[in-house]
């Protein structure tokens, strides 16, 4: 579990994991997703999203606003995020994997070069939040539930 750092426990600044990921926006790639959900499959694919603390705290504020306090194991080893209608259920609120991972059907993974500074703005975020570098989606998520549910973010 990460170990915050007290100096960012009174500051958390999620607006920068807002603005990142509005970056990203403004730089798409063509790509054609057909929705099969099948990169949300982790058993499937054998690839899970790995997550700095902050993009763990932002999907994180966004279970919450689905409703959630905690997640649970999905049973056929999918994302405890995805929903029973096969869709993502914090879509607004999906990490930065989630959204430059394609699927190789869909035109595959965005170069790590047209991504660089913004992959480096979030390792920056995670270094002033105390976190521990990137973890997986499922472990990120639950420990930035817990952390939330504490009252330190
Ligand atoms: S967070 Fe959403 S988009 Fe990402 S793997 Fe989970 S269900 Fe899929």
């Amino acid at each position: 579990m990460p170990s915050p750092k007290s100096k960012s426990e009174a500051t958390p600044d999620l607006s920068e994991v807002a603005a990142i990921y509005q970056d990203l926006e403004k730089r798409v790639l063509p790509r054609s997703c057909q929705i099969s959900t099948r990169c949300c499959r982790f058993r499937l694919t054998g690839q899970v999203p790995f997550l700095t603390l902050g993009e763990a705290l932002y999907a994180a504020k966004g279970v919450r606003a689905s409703g959630r306090k905690e997640i649970k194991p999905n049973p056929e080893g999918a994302c405890p995020l995805l929903g029973a209608n096969g869709f993502c259920t914090i879509y607004q609120h999906r990490p930065f994997g989630c959204r430059t991972h394609f699927c190789e059907a869909a035109g595959g993974v965005y170069p790590r070069k047209h991504l660089a500074d913004l992959i480096q703005r979030l390792e920056a975020l995670d270094e002033k939040l105390g976190g521990e570098g990137s973890r997986p989606l499922p472990v990120a998520v639950g420990d930035a539930l817990q952390v939330r549910r504490a009252g330190r973010r």
